[in-house]
């Protein structure tokens, strides 16, 4: 008999409903003869809700209020599912992040998990209970108060789960049936990915794929465990993702290629496209283009705490010896930044900030790009053909990235799909959710 961490998104257990499909597909679990442990995620989009609301109370909420608030929202969610599973005549029970030993730094909105120390998890299961984990949140020793791990940290709750208590398999179940070459809702040709590395999912998260929480991959390939990702809507078979190093990347791929008539092999070259308009960017214009002025500058946008993505910098106009740096980030970072730079602007000597919230970023990753020359060119190429304008760019291994307006994303993130030929052969199924 082994052990099965299953994690369900809100738009899994957005109504009462949903609540007890959910419960009897747990049960089946059980009935197959596993210990189960559950995460679940707040009620379809109650967390937003939550969060507007804090909003309108106040524009700043406290860090250690809104985390009070926010986790108050699995607290409800875990509650139903345990009763329901109860009233399907099997036993469970629920746990808050703390009751179940999430120990996190102190970090509010952002905790980094320390410690995992599920003895109450154990003990419910030795009592023959199915047992249900909040999402999403911790308990920092530190500062003995209750933390989030950031938005869409329950995936990250069940792998750290997974891992601690040593399961055969992490599944997270959402609204979509696995991972797709992109997000459906934006690109409806997206196919299904039965399998995908590590590096590949964490390059898409990175670049906003919300299908999978970032930290949760970073975590489950650091502890070796094996994320299922599939539809609590459907008996699909999913996507896995897979822990493998780029030499047995290269030596899967040898196996898998197919080789065409002319004796060439042909790699898939591209796992998928990711798109995000949760970004917004800065420009701090008239820079003096002299030693130290970057390091001023990005010294204060981290001392507001916020993680920079793409960063441009011009050339100088060599009559005036002035620069302009742009850099994207977080649009909810934007507002403490914009007043953390102008608050130095005399220090730093620039002329003037502009903020631009109007923005997408579309990211074309694959492992295969590393050794592929003419990804770049076609990329540039398809989004030319659609009339797209590239305003930033920026490149990894095996990432080709971009800021275009956001009004174009949608079509230029459709046209690259269907120029790498990634569109599959029917529209993709999207079964609840608001993409909220
Ligand atoms: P949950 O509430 O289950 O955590 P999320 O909304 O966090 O669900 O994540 C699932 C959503 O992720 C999908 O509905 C889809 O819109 C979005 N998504 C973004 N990129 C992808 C992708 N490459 N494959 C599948 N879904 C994606
Ligand atoms: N409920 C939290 C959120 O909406 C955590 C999660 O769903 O993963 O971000
Ligand atoms: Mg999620």
């Amino acid at each position: 008999m082994s052990l099965i961490v299953q994690k369900f998104g809100g738009s899994s257990v957005a109504d009462a409903e949903s609540i007890k499909r959910v419960a009897k597909r747990i049960i089946e679990t059980r009935k197959a003869g596993h210990d189960v442990v559950v995460v679940v995620s707040a009620m379809g989009d109650t967390t937003d809700e939550l969060a507007d609301l804090a909003h309108q109370v106040t524009p700043m909420p406290d860090p250690r209020e809104f985390d009070m608030l926010l986790t108050s929202g699995e607290r409800i969610s875990m509650a139903l599912l345990a009763m329901a599973i109860r009233s399907q005549g099997y036993s469970a029970q629920s746990f808050t992040g703390s009751q179940a030993g999430m120990i996190t730094d102190s970090r509010h909105g952002a905790a980094r998990i320390v410690d995992v120390t599920p003895g109450r998890i154990l003990d419910s299961l030795r009592e023959g209970n199915i047992a249900i984990v909040a999402g999403f949140q911790g308990f920092s020793r530190e500062s003995r108060d209750i933390t989030t791990l950031g938005r869409g940290g329950s995936d990250t709750t069940a792998v750290a789960l997974a891992a601690a208590l040593d399961a055969a398999v992490c599944e997270i179940y959402t609204d979509v049936d696995g991972i797709f070459t992109s997000d459906p809702r934006v690109v409806p040709m997206a196919r299904k990915i039965d399998r995908i590395t590590s590096e590949e999912m964490l390059e898409l998260a990175a670049a906003g794929a919300k299908v999978l929480h970032i930290r949760a991959v970073e975590y489950a390939r650091r502890h070796g465990v094996t994320l299922h990702v599939r539809s609590s809507f459907s008996n699909a078979e999913g996507t896995l993702v897979i822990n493998e190093t780029a030499e047995q990347y290269a030596a899967r791929i040898a196996r898998e290629s197919t080789t065409s008539e002319d004796g060439t092999v042909e790699e898939p070259i591209i796992s998928g496209i990711a798109t995000d308009l949760s970004e917004a960017k800065i420009t701090v214009v008239g820079v003096p283009d002299v030693r130290g002025k970057a390091a001023a500058i990005f010294n204060v946008v981290a001392g507001a705490g916020a993680n920079v993505d793409m960063i441009v910098q011009n050339v100088s106009a060599a009559a005036t010896g002035l620069t302009d740096i742009s850099f994207t980030l977080p649009k909810a970072d934007g507002q403490k930044v914009i007043a953390a730079l102008t608050a130095d602007q005399p220090v730093i000597g620039f002329q003037s900030l502009q903020y631009d919230d109007q923005i997408g970023k579309l990211a074309l990753v694959g492992a295969g790009m590393r050794t592929n020359t003419g990804v770049s060119a076609n990329f540039f190429e398809a989004l030319s053909i659609a009339g797209i304008n590239i305003e930033m760019i920026s490149t990894s291994e095996i990432r080709i990235s971009v800021v275009t307006r956001a009004d174009s994303l949608q079509t230029a993130a459709q046209a690259v799909h269907t120029a790498f030929g990634l569109d599959g052969d029917a529209e993709a199924v999207v079964y609840a959710g608001t993409g909220r």
